[in-house]
């Protein structure tokens, strides 16, 4: 597969008029629509962008101060460190997460809910100022190294975590940036002055090495972009180009663990801690499309390809080692030891969503499956249902129930029987925040031709393609609990326009109708899966109206991935679905061992009621006898929110 490297065909934004985006590159077959242009109107994600905004982020804003990670920057400016700092080395970098979230979260309510959005500004103003105050005169910024009693700076670069918390920082200010175009925001300031620092420090002639934590390149990247300053974008690129050659210490478990075992280019697949991994592929992503660089895309993309094919769940979770929080070989995908930590499967978004940007259109729909299917089982797995616990790892199989996480209690990260509140390494829940902050922006997509609705919720686009052909949409579905997405035209320009949808790979069957106001709608049509594009010239009022199969299916695995060989898994839509203990109560298999249940895929699933939270029962059987009972599987991102349980993702069958 090549990338045509084709130009969208828009004006060049100028940078206060960028998108509110996360990812805005210098060139591309398509662009990312912001939070100016996206609002999500309701259904499943509104009610995730809506917990997150009313309940997550104070929650996250009240354990930073609790566990005194933001206080770190106090005791900095004040001269109190190292005695009192707390947390661990990396702790600066969720307080630039939670900031980030905000900056979306401001972005997104700054239409609908000023007065919020003006309050929830004052709040981020307040933490940065004291941020501000921690920075050092040549614009050093880190609580962990540095100061007297500190190890000096740049000295622990395989654990140090310091420009992996910069790149971090970088990419809030990039949020304020674009939310806040002509604020001038301190932060930018405070990135501003830590980014020439890097490139000074590490710069051609600087120390010739990298951070153990990939993160740098994707920040600095983005943040060359925000401000019109292409060296950052240079220094991302010596970044990339550094690593994989043995600049870091060996380690027990190799430089593969951090990437410094091969260099990007020559890499055949994501391997190592799996987070670093994606964040790294990511951001190579990035300098590669602003440098130009063909042959390093054409390698990213042959290794999301295998990765996606070989080192993925079901789930759309990657990582399979829990030591190492790495990924595994090829097919080794065990339910009971996936790692599948919440930041991982982010982390891949930002990788598949940055390749989608640049795709000449053969795969963007793929693409687009995997940003959905990882948002639907992993990120939008992570948060309790009120918000205010998370899963940092997501097994997919937990044979011996969980004990109930005190609410007042920080975890240890790794466990994965419940929802815990805060983790003494908390990476997980403010990357879950800026995610559903910044959701409308994974939406859609558009190029000079048209719109491109790439994930479905109730919605409503409004953008440019050119300079005055405004196209405004409204998405109208009730996804994923039903398959009709109606995309009805509110604005359209003279002449023709290219409304293209996704119909994702599990969507065999799936038909495509256009209705218009002064004609009978048009036959439906089936549709291959991939991307479907109706061009005409539209009227207000016009629909493109696709319908997905939604209907629950038993998939079988991958004969390769030898742990999970005699299971299935039942799908329906984008959702995985589980097999939860707490769901034999009252049936015939109440207190059976869970160990002994299998599936009869002879009998078919059915679906019940109108519910999005069960809605799918499953024959389920206990081995030797012949109990047998129907019982409601759920979808897995709602799994243990109803207390210990056991529960599985891939069945034994008959
Ligand atoms: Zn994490």
């Amino acid at each position: 597969m090549t990338t045509t490297g084709a130009e969208t065909g828009l004006p060049s934004a100028s940078l206060a008029t960028a998108p509110v985006a996360p990812v805005v590159p210098a060139r591309g077959a398509r662009r990312m629509l912001g939070l100016g242009e996206v609002t999500i109107t309701g259904g499943f994600w509104a009610d995730r962008q809506r917990v997150n905004g009313e309940h997550t982020l104070s929650h996250i804003g009240d354990w930073l101060e609790r566990e005194g990670w933001i206080a770190n920057f106090d005791l900095a400016a004040a001269g109190g460190l190292p005695q009192g700092r707390r947390g661990r080395e990396f702790s600066d970098s969720e307080v630039y997460k939670y900031l980030e979230a905000v900056a979306w979260e401001v972005g997104r309510l700054d239409a609908s809910d000023p007065a919020r959005a003006a309050e929830l500004e004052q709040r981020a103003d307040a933490v940065v100022a004291r941020v501000a105050a921690a920075q050092q005169a040549d614009g050093y910024l880190n609580t962990m190294f540095g100061r007297e009693g500190q190890a000096p700076r740049w000295s622990q670069l395989e654990w140090g975590h310091e420009l992996y918390c910069l790149g971090h920082l970088f990419q809030s200010a990039v949020a304020w940036q674009r939310v806040r175009p002509t604020s001038h925001k301190e932060i930018v300031e405070i990135a501003r002055r830590s980014a020439d620092l890097v490139l000074e420090a590490f710069g051609e002639a600087g120390i010739q090495s990298v951070c153990g934590h990939a993160e740098i390149e994707v920040g600095l990247a983005e943040l060359g972009r925000a401000l019109g300053r292409p060296e950052y974008v240079a220094q991302a690129l010596l970044f990339v180009e550094r690593r994989g050659h043995g600049v870091l210490a060996d380690i027990e478990w190799g430089r593969s663990y951090y990437q410094d075992d091969i260099p990007v280019r020559e890499a055949v697949v994501l391997r190592g801690h799996a987070v670093r991994a994606n964040y790294l592929a990511a951001g190579a992503v990035d300098v590669a499309v602003d440098t130009s660089d063909e042959d390093l895309l054409t390698a990213l993309v042959s290794q999301w390809e295998r990765t996606a094919e070989r080192r993925t769940y079901v789930t759309g979770g990657q990582g399979s080692h829990h030591q190492d929080e790495a990924f595994g070989e090829d097919w080794e995908l065990p339910s009971d030891r996936a790692y599948s930590e919440t930041c991982a499967g982010i982390a891949s978004i930002m990788f598949s969503e940055r390749l989608l940007l640049q795709d000449s259109g053969e795969n963007v729909a793929r693409y687009g499956d995997l940003v959905e299917r990882t948002l639907y089982n992993v990120v939008a797995t992570s948060p309790q249902a009120d918000g205010r616990a998370f899963f940092y790892s997501n097994t997919l199989h937990q044979r011996v129930p969980g004990a109930v996480s005190d609410p007042d209690v920080v975890s240890p990260r790794a466990r994965s029987a419940l929802r815990a509140p805060w983790f003494e390494v908390s990476c997980c829940p403010p990357n879950v925040a800026r995610t559903f902050a910044s959701l409308a922006a994974y939406i859609a997509t558009a190029d000079a031709s048209g719109v491109q609705v790439l994930q479905y919720a109730p919605a409503r686009i409004a953008t440019e393609l050119s300079p005055g052909r405004a196209v405004e949409l409204t998405v109208e579905t009730e996804y994923p609990a039903r398959g009709v997405i109606r995309v009805r035209v509110d604005a359209a320009p003279s002449g023709p326009v290219t409304l293209s949808l996704r119909v994702p790979a599990w969507a065999a069957g799936a038909s495509v109708r256009t209705i218009t106001g002064d004609e009978t709608p048009s036959q439906s049509r089936a549709v291959e899966t991939g991307m479907v594009s109706v061009t005409r010239e539209f009227a207000v009022g016009d629909v493109v109206e696709l319908t997905l199969p939604i209907v629950p299916r038993f998939t079988a695995p991958d004969p390769r991935v030898d742990a999970i060989r005699g299971t299935v898994v039942v799908q329906r839509g984008p959702e995985v679905f589980a097999l939860e203990s707490v769901d034999l109560d009252g049936t015939a298999l109440e207190g059976a061992d869970f160990a002994d249940l299998f599936v009869d895929t002879s009998v078919a699933l059915r679906e019940v009621g109108s519910g999005v939270t069960a809605g799918v029962t499953a024959a389920v059987r206990r081995r030797g006898t012949s109990e047998v009972a129907d019982v409601p599987l759920v979808p897995y991102h709602s799994w243990a929110n109803r207390g210990p349980s056991s529960m599985r993702v891939w069945i034994p069958s008959s």
